[in-house]
């Protein structure tokens, strides 16, 4: 996988206000948080989208999650907020690298911003599940 500002950050090479850190997982502030506290989560794996990282990242990855929810939480005293993780520059991936977003919701204005679309499952739903299913378990 080609350099990216995060690997950059890894090897440090380029500063950052770390949060946390151990063997897999490194976690700082976003450098232009959409609300204080805006948090960055990443695996010290080289994996460009979510899918493409190993079980042993993702497992570290998310045992450390909840624990710094629980800080971002505490130390902006804002008890809203959203996981955000995006793959791939159509669904607004900007850093190569993977990536979960802690983002504090403090109000209407600060925070992240969502435009949900919803659809309605159709007659596709069992045809859909039951491909999805295999594709999981293969
Ligand atoms: P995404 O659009 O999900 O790829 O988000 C990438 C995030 O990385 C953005 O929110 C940026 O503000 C953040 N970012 C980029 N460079 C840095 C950096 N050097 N330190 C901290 N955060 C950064």
């Amino acid at each position: 996988m080609s350099e990216t500002i995060f690997s950059r950050i890894i090897a440090g090479q380029i500063p950052c206000h770390r949060v946390y850190e151990d063997v897999h997982v490194l976690s700082f502030l976003d450098i232009s948080p959409l609300a204080p506290g805006h948090t960055l989560v990443i695996p010290k794996e080289p994996a460009r989208t979510l899918d493409e990282l190993s079980e042993e990242s993702a497992a570290a990855l998310g045992r450390v999650l909840p624990r710094i929810c629980r800080a971002v939480k505490q130390v902006t005293g804002c008890a809203a907020y959203n996981l955000l993780q995006n793959n791939e520059a159509a669904a607004h991936q900007a850093v190569f690298h993977v990536h979960f977003h802690i983002i504090p919701k403090p109000d209407e204005v600060r925070g992240l911003g969502l435009r949900w679309n919803p659809g309605k499952l159709g007659n596709e739903a069992a045809e859909l599940a039951r491909a999805l299913s295999e594709a999981v378990s293969r």
